[in-house]
C-alpha cells in the first residue's frame, strides 16, 4: 500500500489531501478498496494503556493491613519455631490472594465487557453512497459524515463544515468549543488550533460537517495519548470506599482489643508465645477478610444483571444509587411510547381528512368524512403532503413486506402517508430539488427546506411544532391554491382536538421566493418574522409501549415517581401520560394530570419552581436547557434523581442527575457519554428493571454484611472471655483463618447470587444516607454473634470436662461456627420474610456453596494431613448430632425475631 499517512493534512487543500489518500470527493472508498485498506492498516481502535501485569495485580493484593498482621504473624510463629503454623498462615495468606486476585479480575472483566457493547458507528460514503459502519472499520481515505452529537470517529481532515463546533476536551483540555473551518492553516499550527481537522474522541456538539479520515487507531492524536490517559479505578463507589472505610476503623479496634488481650494474658501470668498466639487469634478472626471483595463482586453481578435487562452501567457508583432513586424523569417519545408514528389525521384549506392504515406500511388512503378524495381537489393538501415527504431527511425501508424507518420516526409517518395518497419519494425529490437545508433541532423545533420550484422561483418548505410555524405565518393557503387571512382560532382549535387525543401535531408552511435567494442563511436570520402561507396540520399517533405503563405503575407502587420531560405539546404530552398512567404526586387536591409547559417554567421564580418541579409530573415544550434547572430543583429537595436525554443539550441535565441515562439507539454519542447508564433498547421498562436490580444489589449487600459479621464477631468473643478466663484458646490462629475463607467463599459468597425478592418493588426507596446497617440487622447480629458464643464456648467447655483432649474440642468449637453459620445462611436469604415463605430453590448457588462447605469440612475433620496442618481431630456422630441440632435451634431463634419484627411493622 503506497498511501503515506503522516503529512500535515492541516496544510494540505482538501481536494490534495483526498489525492495523496486516494480517496474520491463524492465517491468515497470503493469497499474493496477499503477492505485492502482494512487489512493494512488493521481495526480504528486504540489500544490504550498497557494493562497492569498479573504479577502486579497479584502483590497488589497483598497490600492490605490485614495481609500485613498476617504475614507479621507468620515471622513471629516461624521465630517461635512453629514451623507448620507458619507454613499454614502462609499458605492461607498466598491462597487468599490468589482467591482475590481471581475474583477481582472476574469482576473487572465483567465491566470492562460493557463497554464494547457501546461501541460507535459512523456516517460513512462508501460506493457512492452513505453507509453506516461500527467505527472500528474506518480506514484512511474514508469520507465520513459528522452531525452534532456524533464523535470523532477518527482523525480527518474536513472537507465540508457548517456552523461545526466541537468539544475537544478529551484531547486539548480546552473546555471552550472549536469552531471548525475549511481554510489552509500555517505547516507549524499547533494541534489545539489546527481547526480545518477533526480529532479522534472529541465530540461535535454543534452544526455538521464531512471529512476525510487521515489517521486511525493508535495513529491519531488521541491514540497517541492514551497511554496516558489513566482511568479512574473501575471498581471504587462511594459505597466501597465506606466499607474500607469501616474495614480500617475495625481493624484499628481489633489490633488494640489484640493488645488488651496480651496485656491481660501477661497479667495472668501466661507465657509470652501463647498470649501473643492469643492476640494473634483475636486479630486474624475478628477481621471481616472477605467483605471487600463480596461487596465487589455483588456489585458486579448486578451489573451483569442489569445489562441482560438492557442497562448497561457506565459507572459502578450507579448500581447504588439505582437503589434509592426517587424520581425518574424520563422522555416521552420513544421511551415511554413506542417510536412507531402514524399519521392518522390532516387539515388542509380548511378540510380535515382521516388517513388510515398503520404503521409505516404505505398502505391505505386519506378520506374526507368517509369519502375518498382526489388530490387535484385540494391545492392545501397537495403542498402538505409534498412538503411532508420532500423537507424530510428520513427514508422508509421495506424488507421481506415489513416497512421500517431510517432516521426519524416523526418524518418516517410523513413519508407514509404521503405515499398512501400516491406520492413518490424520487419523483417528487427530482421534482423539487433541494438546495439547502435547516435540520430539525429539538430546541429549535421545526425544520425548514429550499427546494427549486421554476425557472424564477424557489420555495421554502417549513414544517414543525404548531407554535413555531404559525409564528412565522400570516396568511393560509385555501383548497383551490389561493391565499386567504390565516385562521389562527380555527387551527388552534383543531390542534387542541388532535393533540388531546394524544396526537403529535406537525404544522406546514411554505414561502415562494425569488430564485436569486439560493440558501436559507437569512431565514435563520431573521426569525421569527416571516410571512409564510400557512399549509395544513398532520397528526399523528405513536402508542403507549405496553411494558412502559406497567413499569410505570410498578414505579409509583415502589415509591418513585415517574415525570414525564418531552419536546412535544402540552396537550399530547398531558393526554399519553394519562394513558400511561402517570399520577400527579401523592397528597395534591386534584385528580387531573396537571401539565406545564416550557414558557411557564421560565416565568417561575427559583422557589416556586422547586415547588413546581416536585409537585408537576408532566413536562411539555421543555427546552434542553430547562432539564438541568428541573433536575436541580429536584435534588434541592433530596430526591435522587435518575434523568433520560438523547441529544446534546440534554448532556449538562444527564452529568448533573444522580443517574443521568442516555438512549443507545436514538441517543448522540455526547448524551451516552456523559451518561451513567445507557439503555439498549431506549424502553422505560429498562430503567424500572435496573431500579431493581440496584434494590437487590443493596439487598444482597446486607444479607452479606450481616451474615459475615457474627462469624467474626462471635470467635473475637469466644476468644476474649477465653483470655478473660484465662482459659487455653478454643480457637487457633490456623483455624480462624481456615473458619473465615472457607465460609466466607463457600457460604457468604452465595448471597451475592440471591434473585429479587417479590416484594422489592413495594416498598419505599432506601434513604441515600442511612446507615448500612439498620438497628434491626445490628441487633440480629450481636445476637447471632452471641448465640455462637454460647454454643462454640459451651461446647469446648463441655468436651473438655469429658476429658476430650483439646485437639478435639477445638475441632467442635471450629465446626460449630460452620454448622451455625450454613443454618444462619438460610435465615439471611431474606432479611425480613419468613424463611419458609422464601421459594426453596431460587438459588441453586446456596445449595451448592453448603455442600461443597461440608466437604470442606470432612476433609478438615477427618483427613490426617488437614488434622496435622490445622491441629483438628475427628469428631463422633453424637457431636455431630449436637451441632446440628444447635444450629436448627439458632435457624428457628432468629426466625421469631424476624416475625417480631414483621407484627411491629405492621
Ligand atoms: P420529544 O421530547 O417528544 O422527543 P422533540 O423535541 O423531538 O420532542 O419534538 C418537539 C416538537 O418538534 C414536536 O412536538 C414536533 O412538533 C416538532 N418536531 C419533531 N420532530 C420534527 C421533525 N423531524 N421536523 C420538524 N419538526 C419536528
Ligand atoms: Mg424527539
Amino acid at each position: 500500500m503506497q498511501l503515506q499517512t503522516n503529512k500535515a493534512w492541516h496544510h494540505l487543500e482538501p481536494q490534495d489531501v483526498i489525492g495523496s489518500l486516494d480517496s474520491h470527493q463524492t465517491e468515497g472508498l470503493t469497499s474493496s478498496s477499503a477492505q485492502q485498506r482494512q487489512v493494512h492498516f488493521g481495526p480504528n481502535s486504540i489500544t490504550g494503556q498497557q494493562p497492569v501485569p498479573a504479577w502486579k495485580r497479584l502483590l497488589l493484593q497483598f497490600h492490605n493491613p490485614l495481609i500485613y498482621i498476617l504475614l507479621c504473624a507468620t515471622l513471629v510463629t516461624f521465630f517461635l519455631r512453629e514451623y507448620v503454623d507458619a507454613g499454614v498462615i502462609l499458605a492461607v495468606v498466598l491462597i487468599n490472594a490468589i482467591i482475590g486476585y481471581i475474583q477481582e479480575s472476574k469482576a473487572e472483566e465483567a465491566i470492562n465487557s460493557l463497554k464494547k457493547m457501546l461501541s460507535s458507528s459512523a456516517t460513512v460514503l462508501r460506493d457512492g453512497e452513505k453507509k453506516t459502519l461500527p467505527a472500528t472499520e474506518l480506514v484512511p481515505g474514508d469520507i465520513v459524515f459528522l452531525a452534532s452529537g456524533d464523535k470523532v470517529p477518527a482523525d480527518m481532515r474536513l472537507l465540508e463544515c457548517r456552523d461545526m463546533q466541537v468539544d475537544e476536551s478529551a484531547l486539548t483540555g480546552e473546555s471552550v468549543s472549536s469552531e471548525k473551518h475549511l481554510q489552509l492553516l500555517a505547516a507549524d499550527t499547533v494541534l489545539a488550533d489546527r481547526n480545518n481537522m477533526a480529532f479522534a474522541g472529541t465530540l461535535v456538539t454543534y452544526g455538521a460537517g464531512k471529512g476525510i479520515v487521515t489517521s486511525i487507531g493508535d495513529q491519531t492524536e488521541t491514540g497517541k495519548i492514551a497511554h496516558m490517559i489513566s482511568e479512574a479505578k473501575a471498581l471504587e463507589t462511594p459505597l466501597t470506599r465506606k466499607i474500607h472505610a469501616f474495614s480500617k476503623l475495625l481493624l484499628w479496634v481489633i489490633l488494640a482489643l489484640a493488645a488488651v488481650t496480651f496485656g491481660v494474658g501477661l497479667l495472668y501470668g501466661m507465657p509470652a508465645s501463647e498470649t501473643f498466639m492469643a492476640a494473634v487469634a483475636l486479630a486474624v478472626a475478628a477481621i471481616p477478610e472477605g467483605l471487600p471483595a463480596v461487596v465487589t463482586i455483588t456489585l458486579a453481578i448486578g451489573v451483569r444483571r442489569m445489562a441482560s435487562r438492557h442497562a448497561i452501567i457506565r459507572k459502578l457508583s450507579a448500581v447504588e444509587t439505582l437503589g434509592s432513586t426517587t424520581v425518574i424523569c424520563s422522555d416521552k417519545t420513544g421511551t415511554l411510547t413506542e417510536n412507531q408514528m402514524t399519521v392518522q389525521k390532516l387539515l388542509a384549506g380548511s378540510h380535515s381528512y382521516d388517513v388510515s392504515g398503520s404503521g409505516y406500511q404505505p398502505e391505505g388512503d386519506i378520506r374526507q368524512q368517509g369519502n375518498s378524495v382526489s388530490l387535484s381537489d385540494n391545492a392545501a393538501l397537495h403542498h402538505l403532503l409534498v412538503s411532508g415527504l420532500i423537507s424530510n431527511d428520513s427514508r422508509l425501508k421495506e424488507q421481506d413486506g415489513r416497512w421500517t424507518v431510517e432516521g426519524d420516526p416523526t418524518e418516517g409517518a410523513l413519508i407514509a402517508a404521503a405515499m398512501k395518497a400516491g406520492y413518490e419519494l424520487k419523483q417528487c425529490e427530482a421534482e423539487f430539488k433541494r438546495i439547502d437545508t435547516i435540520a430539525f433541532e429539538s430546541d429549535r423545533q421545526y425544520m425548514a427546506t429550499l427546494h427549486r420550484l421554476d425557472a424564477q422561483h424557489n420555495l421554502i418548505y417549513l414544517k414543525g411544532s404548531v407554535e413555531q410555524v404559525l409564528a412565522r405565518c400570516t396568511s393560509q393557503l385555501t383548497a383551490d391554491g389561493d391565499t386567504e387571512a390565516l385562521a389562527q382560532d380555527a387551527i388552534e382549535a383543531r390542534v387542541h382536538e388532535f393533540a388531546g387525543q394524544g396526537m403529535r401535531v406537525l404544522a406546514f408552511a411554505m414561502q415562494p421566493v425569488e430564485q436569486t435567494e439560493n440558501t436559507l442563511a437569512p431565514f435563520n436570520a431573521r426569525e421569527p418574522e416571516q410571512s409564510m402561507i400557512f399549509v395544513g396540520l398532520q397528526a399523528m399517533i405513536d402508542p403507549p409501549r405496553a411494558e412502559a405503563i406497567k413499569a410505570v405503575a410498578t414505579c409509583q407502587k415502589a415509591g418513585v415517581r415517574v415525570k414525564m420531560i418531552t419536546g412535544d405539546h402540552a396537550l399530547t404530552a398531558r393526554a399519553i401520560a394519562s394513558q400511561i398512567g402517570l399520577q400527579n404526586n401523592p397528597g395534591q387536591q386534584t385528580d387531573d394530570l396537571e401539565a406545564l409547559t416550557g414558557r411557564e417554567l421560565s416565568e417561575l421564580s427559583d422557589t416556586a419552581l422547586t415547588e413546581v418541579a416536585d409537585r408537576v409530573s408532566v413536562f411539555a415544550r421543555v427546552a434542553p436547557e430547562q432539564k438541568l434547572k428541573l433536575v436541580t430543583a429536584l435534588q434541592s429537595r433530596s430526591h435522587v434523581v435518575a434523568m433520560t436525554g438523547d441529544g446534546v443539550n440534554d448532556a449538562p441535565a444527564l452529568k448533573q442527575a444522580d443517574i443521568g441515562i442516555a438512549m443507545g439507539i436514538s441517543g448522540t454519542e455526547v448524551s451516552k457519554e456523559a451518561a451513567d447508564m445507557v439503555l439498549t433498547d431506549d424502553n422505560f421498562s429498562s430503567i424500572e428493571a435496573a431500579v431493581e436490580e440496584g434494590r437487590n444489589v443493596f439487598d444482597n449487600l446486607i444479607k452479606f454484611i450481616t451474615w459475615i459479621l457474627p462469624t467474626n464477631m462471635g470467635q473475637g468473643l469466644v476468644i476474649m472471655v477465653a483470655i478473660l478466663f484465662g482459659i487455653t484458646l478454643p480457637v487457633l490462629p490456623v483455624q480462624a483463618l481456615w473458619l473465615n475463607m472457607t465460609t466466607a467463599v463457600f457460604l457468604g459468597l452465595m448471597l451475592a447470587f440471591e434473585p429479587r425478592e417479590a416484594g422489592i418493588m413495594s416498598r419505599a426507596p432506601r434513604e441515600p444516607d442511612s446507615p448500612i446497617l439498620s438497628a434491626e440487622m445490628i441487633g440480629r447480629i450481636l445476637s447471632v454473634s452471641t448465640l455462637l458464643l454460647i454454643g462454640a464456648f459451651g461446647l469446648f467447655q463441655w468436651s473438655q470436662l469429658q476429658g476430650a483432649s483439646i485437639e478435639e474440642s477445638r475441632t467442635l468449637a471450629v465446626t460449630l461456627f460452620v454448622v451455625v453459620q450454613s443454618f444462619f445462611l438460610f435465615n439471611c436469604r431474606s432479611l425480613t420474610s419468613s424463611i419458609f415463605s422464601t421459594p426453596f430453590n431460587s438459588n441453586p448457588w446456596i445449595w451448592g456453596g453448603v455442600s461443597a462447605m461440608l466437604i470442606a469440612q470432612l476433609l478438615f475433620i477427618y483427613t490426617p494431613v488437614m488434622n496435622t496442618l490445622f491441629h483438628s481431630a475427628p469428631l463422633s456422630l453424637n457431636q455431630w448430632l449436637l451441632m446440628l441440632g444447635y444450629g436448627v435451634v439458632v435457624l428457628l431463634l432468629v426466625e421469631a425475631e424476624k416475625a417480631v419484627w414483621r407484627k411491629r411493622k405492621g
